[in-house]
């Protein structure tokens, strides 16, 4: 069977590395747009702090969590996982309570978040923290890095024979691929949070993290321009007999051929990585506040604060707002960073379905989509894979797709 996946960020990589597990011939094919949000991402996996009242949301997550250990493992390489826990962190103790109950409610059905404790002096595992934080320790949660999944799972599939081709890839209205090369301008939506209907926040409001868009003055949305990606020629058949469009905040626009609107629009995230010389910060934990930016470490003393949450179209540009805003809080819940050293700055467009859930699931006879993973992408994503590829083989999906399936278009 051959399969062509439009899109290598950790959704096509997933889809990529699971197809060729199962001995598919595996192309996938990807632009290299500026704002791919895997390159962005934090690495937070922690799904059990999240979408109370959302079991779609939460089962999604909380099954991607659960499949990256045994990942790690095949993969037999450093993709920068480590259960490092997150320290849950407020001003209030009080303001624990209802994140405290909704854990104690999920660990029979996912002990893998591991004993649940209040920690008195947070600065012992965190140094950096503001003094007189109240804060509780999941000690299952985990960090990664985004970067190193998608290359070793590429790497994987490449290994058993998968194709990685540079191109864009365009659909023709009965599903066929064509590959074209072409500049990206890093520019141009036809679909704007407000046009599509979008929910203000990544998740609803009763989220541990609360992922409102905090700019005070909402930046404008970039206009809409009729091609994202300007093709210069007519592009090369890929043969197929099946495809698989992860194409994260671009799959509406790949898919419009199909003769479907899917409203997936981008959301922009800031990031930045700061070093503490001497430092060791390989195990610190993450830190989740309530509101406001994560903090979580890696090796090379290196901190990530981020990010901002913001619908301004396809802009994938670091502003100075932007880094205001990450700055100014993180220094607010960790003023012992005052002296980092800030060595990057990254920014990814996060896909989101406007309807606010993931969208996973066949859109044609041949064609299946799966993206719209939003804020979570780095804990859903190979596991998101992995359901792609099980629909494009005609093979019963490890999860229940229902609540995720697309539009289907009669062809
Ligand atoms: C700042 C930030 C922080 C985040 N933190 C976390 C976190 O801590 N935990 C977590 O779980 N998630 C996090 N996320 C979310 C996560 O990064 C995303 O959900 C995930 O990376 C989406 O992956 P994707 O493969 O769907 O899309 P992408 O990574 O955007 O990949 C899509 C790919 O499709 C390609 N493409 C598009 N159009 C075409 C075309 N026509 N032809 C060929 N290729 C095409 C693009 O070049 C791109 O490489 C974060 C995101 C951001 C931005």
């Amino acid at each position: 069977m051959r399969v062509v996946v439009i899109g290598s960020g950790i959704v096509g990589a997933g889809a990529a590395y699971h197809l060729s597990r199962r001995g598919a011939a595996v192309t996938v094919v990807d632009a290299g747009c500026q704002g791919g949000a895997t390159r962005a991402g934090a690495g937070i996996v922690c799904p059990w702090v999240d979408h109370p009242e959302d079991d779609d949301w939460y089962h999604l997550t909380r099954e991607g969590a659960r499949a990256y250990p045994a990942l790690v493992e095949e993969l037999g390489e450093d993709i920068g996982y480590a259960k490092v826990g997150a320290l849950l962190v407020a001003e209030d103790p009080v303001d624990l309570e209802p994140v405290r109950a909704l854990l104690r409610r999920r660990h029979a059905a996912a002990p893998e978040m591991g004993d649940v404790v209040d920690v008195d002096t947070p600065t012992e595992l965190f140094p950096p923290l503001s003094d007189g934080l109240s804060a509780l320790l999941v000690p299952g949660a985990a960090r990664v890095d985004g970067c190193s999944v998608r290359d070793a799972l590429l790497r994987a599939a490449v290994a058993r024979g998968a194709e990685v081709r540079t191109g864009v890839a365009t659909l023709t209205p009965d599903g066929r691929v064509l590959l074209h090369r072409a500049d990206d301008t890093g520019e141009g939506t036809r679909w704007s949070p407000a046009a599509a209907g979008a929910p203000a926040d990544e998740g609803e409001h009763t989220s541990w993290r609360q992922a409102a868009p905090l700019s005070a003055a909402p930046a404008p949305v970039t206009p809409a321009s009729p091609e994202a990606l300007r093709l210069t020629d007519e592009g090369v058949p890929v043969e197929a007999d099946a495809v698989i469009v992860a194409a994260g905040a671009w799959t509406g626009e790949v898919c419009r051929p199909l003769g479907v609107e899917l409203p997936v629009f981008p959301r922009r995230g800031q990031i930045l990585h700061a070093t503490m010389e001497g430092v060791d910060t390989a195990w610190w934990p993450i830190i989740l506040p309530r509101t406001g930016p994560y903090l979580l470490g890696f090796p090379d003393s290196r901190v990530v604060v981020g990010a901002t949450v913001e619908d301004v179209g396809f802009s994938p540009r670091v502003t100075m707002g932007g880094l205001d805003e990450v700055i100014e809080a993180g220094l607010r819940v960790a003023p012992g960073l005052f002296s980092a050293t800030v060595t990057e700055t990254r920014v990814g467009l996060r896909p989101v379905y406007a309807p606010g859930r993931a969208l996973i699931g066949p859109l044609t006879d041949r064609v299946v989509v799966a993206t719209g993973l939003s804020a979570y992408g780095l804990t859903a994503g190979p596991f998101t894979g992995g359901i792609a590829a099980a629909l494009a083989l005609g093979e019963a999906p490890p999860l229940d797709i229902t609540p995720y399936a697309p539009p289907r278009i009669g062809l």
